[in-house]
């Protein structure tokens, strides 16, 4: 769904300079006032077609958006406010504004260029100058453009030309009321076949026969943490007053977006503590049996990791926990020693990987860790006939663990008795895809191991319902992974470098640039770079080409064949970005990387210092915005993933980092973990005091809240009393 963030950008799309002109008014009545006609009031669960002037066609469209009732359009929220509130004299306005002008019509123009080009264009003038108005192929509009008119649009100074503004919004100056200026105005995400001004037209209707909203928190929350009354703050959301209310009516429902969220994800974790363990795990030492098998002593955090996982297998219901780390930290010895204790314990274990190559990297090292277990992998890609065995073996119990892709997930595989999830990368994942495999056992263990370190404030709402385990060391012996930026004009020194640590001994990832367009010019480029570097720059070195349009089997013998030393220099598309372990590779470079994200390149980064010897990554770009330069140095700067995360959702603002929409439970429209952090911090307390003392939600306060989070986090309401 395209909610974004309802940010309040002044001046909607930013306006340079504003206040010059006359307020119109200070204070605006939420709704803009109707044209006398006083709408019945709506039921919030009526469809949009009770909405006055939403008909079958509308009403196609809107349900496009995924609006289907009066409730979603109440919900519908902008994802920005242009200001409206001052008229600005046109004698003032710069070249790049965005700004609303009055003034008299003097002269109207019609063109017709070519036969699907329709141009419209009026003069108009304030006593300090005057401005062009274009519209195009609204021939309608030339009957308004008379007397004197509002309009609202960017404006264009070019040296030598008459200012102008093109298709502007704009009304002609009447005494009735107007929804267009003088105020705030709301920018809608839209659909094909709705246009702004049909959007605004249509909440408006919705605002104005709103009916009482029901309250999500009590009265009592809402004078603790100084909310607005719900229906007050949906108005305000849209068309507010001013702008201290647009922000407390952000805060109001961010809150409560957060409140219904750690509710569920509370629910969830106490529904899970009351549900009976199935397996029993016998008092056992599986510690010392395991350790045996590991070809090295493990880290004080594995260790500390693998107490962790022993008590949670040894209390009366299933464990859910977060392993948390760092890439190269050894997470895989942790999920192969849970593993290791569902199969000694009679169970299955399911590895889930989001790459094939990662699953197949996981099969291959468990095999190796873990004699005398049989390892199976299921990925989309094996044949058909392959893929019903290995399914048969999973269903019949003698494949004890099995490595997969999102193949585990699909309806065909069954389990004889499941024991344990592990999932890999839990970023990559969403939580459904977690949650199917899940029931796929009967209340299995869960294991969710992450290597992109969140920041705090993150991992409340995604994995709020999950113990953490954090492995905060890494194995002995590692040099850190020394990380330079340079400008593409010192690429062929990076790669004479590349050719010297190869004579050494030492082998390469060279990552192509990334193109998110485009999967097929993706392709393209790395072929070329490929080709390049082989034909030209390392003419007397092995290389191969890695890309995601490989077939898994085709992908694994390059991976494996890389691994084994038979190639020096790996050219890649981001497919090797999680997990790849290959430590005899000490380079990694990456082409255009800051196309990339600061998370991702500290992955890529990640996939070398995995041996003894020093490891360099070789960051190559040219940025020319200081956001840019800025992120390269972050990399340059450190090697903490936590720093370079919490960098990466600063450097790139709210509501664009990864996971804050997307990978949590609900669906968040209002609410932005980078801006409404103090919000989502009040909520967990708040969620967590109504719980402890009505653990139901039985109190008649709690019906709406009850609704809510049963709609978000199905299977909920059995917790209700
Ligand atoms: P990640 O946490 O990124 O998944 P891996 O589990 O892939 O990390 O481990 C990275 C590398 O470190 C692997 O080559 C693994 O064999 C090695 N490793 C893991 N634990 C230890 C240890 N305790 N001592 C030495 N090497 C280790
Ligand atoms: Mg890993």
């Amino acid at each position: 769904m395209p909610h974004s963030f309802p940010k309040h950008r002044p001046g909607g799309p930013p306006a340079k300079r504003l206040g010059g002109g006359a307020l119109l008014s200070r204070r605006l009545p939420s709704v803009p006032k109707s044209d006398g006609m006083n709408s019945p009031l709506l039921s919030l669960g009526a469809s949009v077609k009770a909405v006055r002037g939403v008909g079958p066609g509308l009403s196609q469209h809107l349900t496009r958006l995924g609006l289907h009732t009066v409730e979603d359009l109440a919900q519908h929220y902008p994802t920005a406010h242009e200001d409206r509130r001052h008229i600005v004299p046109i004698g003032q306005l710069l070249d790049g504004d965005w700004a609303a002008i009055e003034g008299e019509v003097r002269q109207v123009r019609e063109k017709a260029p070519n036969r699907k080009l329709q141009i419209v264009e009026a003069t108009v003038c304030d006593p300090s100058g005057c401005i062009v108005l274009t519209f195009f192929n609204q021939p309608h509009v030339k009957h308004q453009l008379s007397g004197s008119l509002r309009a609202y649009g960017k404006v264009e100074r070019k040296i030598g030309q008459m200012l102008q503004m093109n298709g502007p919004d704009m009304e002609r100056v009447s005494d009735k009321p107007s929804a267009l200026f003088g105020r705030l105005v709301p920018v809608y995400p839209l659909t094909q076949g709705i246009v702004q001004r049909v959007m605004r037209r249509i909440v408006v209707e919705v605002l104005r026969a709103l009916p009482p909203v029901p309250e999500v928190v009590s009265e009592d929350i809402r004078q603790r943490y100084r909310l607005m009354p719900r229906r007050r703050a949906i108005v305000q959301l849209h068309y507010p007053a001013a702008t201290d209310t647009l922000a407390a009516a952000q805060r109001t429902l961010a809150f409560e977006e957060f409140f219904v969220q750690q509710i569920g994800v509370r629910l969830k974790r106490m529904g899970r503590a009351v549900q009976p363990r199935l397996t029993f795990y016998p008092n056992l030492d599986v510690v010392d049996p395991f350790e045996a098998l590991l070809p090295f002593p493990p880290t004080g955090a594995q260790r500390r990791a693998f107490q962790d996982v022993l008590k949670d297998l040894r209390a009366p219901h299933p464990m859910a926990r977060l392993v948390q780390g760092d890439v190269g930290c050894g997470k895989t010895v942790v999920a192969a020693f849970a593993a290791c204790c569902a199969v000694w314990n009679g169970c299955q274990a399911a590895v889930m990987a989001p790459t094939e190559i990662l699953a197949g990297q996981h099969a291959q090292k468990l095999s190796g860790l873990l004699p005398g277990i049989r390892v199976g992998l299921l990925m989309g890609s094996l044949r058909t006939k392959e893929k019903a065995q290995v399914q048969k073996d999973i269903a019949s119990g003698a494949i004890q663990v099995v490595v997969g892709t999102h193949a585990l997930i699909q309806e065909a595989v069954r389990f004889d008795r499941l024991g344990l999830v592990v999932v890999d990368e839990q970023h990559k994942f969403g939580v459904v895809q977690r949650t199917r495999l899940w029931e796929k056992g009967d209340a299995p263990d869960l294991l969710v191991m992450t290597a992109t370190p969140i920041p705090r404030t993150l991992s409340l709402t995604t994995y709020g319902d999950l113990d953490c385990t954090i492995i905060d060391e890494l194995p002995p012996g590692r040099t850190p992974v020394k990380t330079h930026h340079i400008g593409s004009n010192r690429l062929d020194g990076a790669y004479k470098w590349i050719r010297e640590q190869v004579r050494e001994g030492r082998q390469a990832y060279v990552v192509c640039p990334l193109i998110e367009e485009s999967e097929k010019l993706e392709l393209a480029s790395a072929q070329q770079v490929f080709a390049h570097l082989r034909d030209e720059v390392f003419p007397e070195l092995r290389l191969a080409l890695l890309h995601g349009r490989q077939k898994a089997d085709e992908k694994e013998a390059v991976m494996g064949q890389f691994r084994s030393g038979d190639f020096d220099v790996l050219v890649s598309t981001t497919v090797i970005e999680v997990g790849v372990d290959v430590p005899n590779a000490t380079v990694m470079l990456i082409r255009d990387a800051d196309r990339f994200g600061l998370a991702q390149l500290h992955q890529l980064r990640g996939r070398v210092g995995r041996g003894a010897h020093r490891s360099h990554c070789i960051l190559v770009a040219d940025p020319e915005s200081k956001n840019g330069k800025e992120r390269m140095e972050c990399l340059v700067q450190s090697q903490d993933g936590f720093f370079v995360a919490e960098e990466d959702m600063r450097l790139r603002g709210p509501g664009d980092y990864y996971g804050t929409r997307q990978a949590g439970f609900m669906q968040l429209r209002v609410a932005d973990m980078a801006l409404h952090r103090a919000e989502l911090e009040m909520a967990r307390e708040a969620a967590e005091d109504v719980l402890r003392h009505d653990a139901g939600l039985s109190h008649p306060q709690w019906e709406e809240l009850r609704r809510v989070v049963e709609r978000n986090f199905p299977g909920s309401e059995q917790h209700f009393h």
